[in-house]
């Protein structure tokens, strides 16, 4: 008998789809919209593996209705849905997709960077409505910052971090960072600075948040932190909306303590369409979709099931998130099939 997984929603590599149908027996769900806790725990009772997204809520009571889970393999290199600890204290192996989306997200990030302080959304606006673009040419319409010789504050120097500093030294920022460790080593291939938080914020002409969602990050930026903030400053965030008290964001964007702010995640996704944020000029919203490029998406599918495979084959995933759990529930202890090369 195949082992049993639940597949959250298709994914989009025949490749990956394909080794999982010859592999295991798949309980693939077809709709869009993320399954409700409920439907989570009844399709989990029976799976030895879980293949989710990061719109899935694997929270405490989810892990714990499922006996005889051996992997949950999210579709994403962010596992802030997923209760780590409480799979850990199970057996439960947990694996991600780090560095594929790497660039993409990246690209995304200064995307955002470009289209705030360049008005590129507003802009687009007010040609297509009529009477906003009344006279060809004007030395003072539509100004937006330069960002040669301004500097660049990353808040989380990991993979994308670093792959947006990298982008920077291009477009001719200097670079400053704050980090849980110093990287001594990009300090000297990127010639970038590190720098507390407190004065990161008061620096960065513009400040973009890299670090994942913990207890530690959650609402890591809120009044305190906007206030410390240039008033004609930017802030992106491409990593997860709770890092920003966006309730904080909204007061700060109104009142112009910073200039503008570019996100592509939210607090609450998807962001109401009547939300408080929507009605600001100096915003530019996107989708979360850091890494929705064909090339991205398909790589990330190949690696969670590449992961989520190995943990059955009885081999070290190439991803895995929470190593304690080598000691807990040996890998022999959840092998269930032999991979032919
Ligand atoms: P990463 O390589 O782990 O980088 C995160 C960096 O933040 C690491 O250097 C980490 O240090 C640091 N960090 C952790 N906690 C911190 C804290 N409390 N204060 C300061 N720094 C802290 O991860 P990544 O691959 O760059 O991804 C970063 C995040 O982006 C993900 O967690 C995910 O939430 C988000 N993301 C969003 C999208 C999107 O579609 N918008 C796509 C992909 C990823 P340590 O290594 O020492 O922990």
């Amino acid at each position: 008998m195949k082992p049993k997984v639940y597949v959250t929603r298709k994914l989009p590599s025949k490749r990956a789809m394909d080794l999982l149908f010859k592999y295991l027996d798949v309980d693939l769900r077809e709709e869009e919209v993320p399954p409700s806790k409920e439907e989570m725990i009844a399709h989990l009772e029976d799976k030895d593996a879980l293949l989710c997204l990061l719109t899935d809520r694997v929270d405490a009571e989810t892990i714990r209705s499922a006996p005889k889970l051996k992997v949950i393999s999210t579709y994403s290199v962010g596992f802030d849905h997923i209760d780590v600890e409480e799979a850990t204290a199970r057996g439960i192996y947990v694996t991600n997709t780090p560095g594929v989306l790497t660039e993409a997200v990246a690209d995304l990030t200064w995307a955002l960077i470009l289209a705030i302080t360049r008005r590129i959304v507003e802009a687009d606006r007010c040609v297509r409505t009529p009477g906003c673009w009344r006279i060809g040419w004007a030395p003072d319409f539509m100004l937006g910052m330069e960002l040669n010789g301004k500097t660049l504050g990353v808040i989380g120097l990991g993979r994308i971090g670093t792959a947006v500093a990298r982008r920077a030294k291009g477009f001719g920022m200097s670079i400053i960072y704050y980090d849980v460790i110093r990287r001594e080593d990009l300090e000297k291939e990127l010639g970038v600075k590190y720098v507390p938080l407190k004065e990161l914020l008061k620096e960065a002409d513009v400040v973009s948040i890299h670090v994942p969602l913990t207890k530690e990050t959650y609402h890591m930026i809120k009044e305190e932190e906007l206030r410390l903030m240039k008033s004609t400053a930017y802030l992106v965030n491409t990593a997860r909306g709770a890092v920003i008290d966006t309730n904080a964001l909204v007061k700060a964007l109104k009142e112009g303590w910073i200039r503008g702010a570019a996100l592509d995640v939210f607090e609450q996704e998807p962001l109401p369409a009547d939300h408080p944020l929507t009605k600001l000029k100096n915003v530019v919203l996107v989708p979360h979709i850091g890494s929705a490029t064909y090339e991205t998406r398909a790589k990330m599918a190949d690696m969670a099931v590449d992961n989520l495979l190995s943990v059955l084959a009885g081999k070290r995933p190439p991803n895995l998130v929470n190593p304690e759990v080598l000691k807990i529930r040996p890998l022999e202890k959840v092998k269930m099939i032999e991979l032919k090369e």
